[in-house]
């Protein structure tokens, strides 16, 4: 079996997600980069019932190399990632509710939180477009320019990385963010961070080798 480690790793997250409530059903998708090939979730199979063999193997231009059921619907948001960000090795893409409440709200994340400084500066979202077009994938490939996130608009949230750890922490942090700002803002008018703030955080972010800060 080809990315044996992709492929389970890929069923794992897709587990975690799902237990988490990031993912419902049969939404959301997953993949892994490694050289030349892309393991990517498949389409319609419910989490639970999802195991290794079942994780599809793609070339870059999605021909299938070893993939028993059709891939997601969302490959070519996939590939133009991967075509667009050499330093991406995996994109988490869920319909997690917070992010996609916010998504149908605002342009942009308000920066209620310094988290914010975690995805390179502030969320943008991603203008709508029907799932699993070239359009769509178009239109997160820009919003996600400088970032590793982005929401898309009326639809859920990306999160990308060097590796599946890293690209799956975003999607949790990112799920965070977007409900904080739901509770803010349901309660009053949140006070924002403004662009030097989060550059500041960015900054020491750097220092701690973009990991996520524990204060
Ligand atoms: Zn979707």
């Amino acid at each position: 079996m080809l990315l044996p480690d992709a492929r389970e790793a890929i069923v794992t997250t897709c587990q975690e997600l799902s237990r988490a409530g990031l993912v419902v059903g049969t939404a959301g998708n997953v993949s892994v980069r490694e050289g030349d090939l892309v393991a990517v979730t498949p389409s319609g199979v419910r989490y639970p019932g999802l195991a290794p063999e079942l994780v599809g193997v793609h070339r870059l231009d999605g021909s299938a190399v070893e993939a028993p059921l059709a891939p997601t619907s969302e490959l070519p948001l996939h590939l133009a990632i991967y075509a667009a960000r050499p330093e991406v090795n995996a994109v988490v893409h869920t319909h997690s509710p917070a992010a996609t409440a916010v998504s149908t709200l605002v342009n942009e994340v308000p920066t209620v939180h310094y988290y914010a400084a975690m995805f390179g500066g502030p969320v943008l979202v991603a203008p709508y477009a029907t799932y699993g077009t070239e359009e769509l994938a178009r239109n997160v490939v820009r919003a996600l320019h400088d970032r590793t996130a982005c929401l898309m608009g009326s639809h859920g949230a990306v999160a990308i990385g060097p590796d599946l750890g890293t690209a799956h922490d975003k999607s949790v942090y990112l799920e965070w963010l977007c409900d904080v700002y739901l509770r803010a803002s349901s309660a009053g008018t949140p006070r924002l961070l403004s662009p030097a703030q989060i550059a500041a955080v960015a900054e020491k972010l750097a220092g701690y080798g973009q990991q996520p800060p524990v204060a």
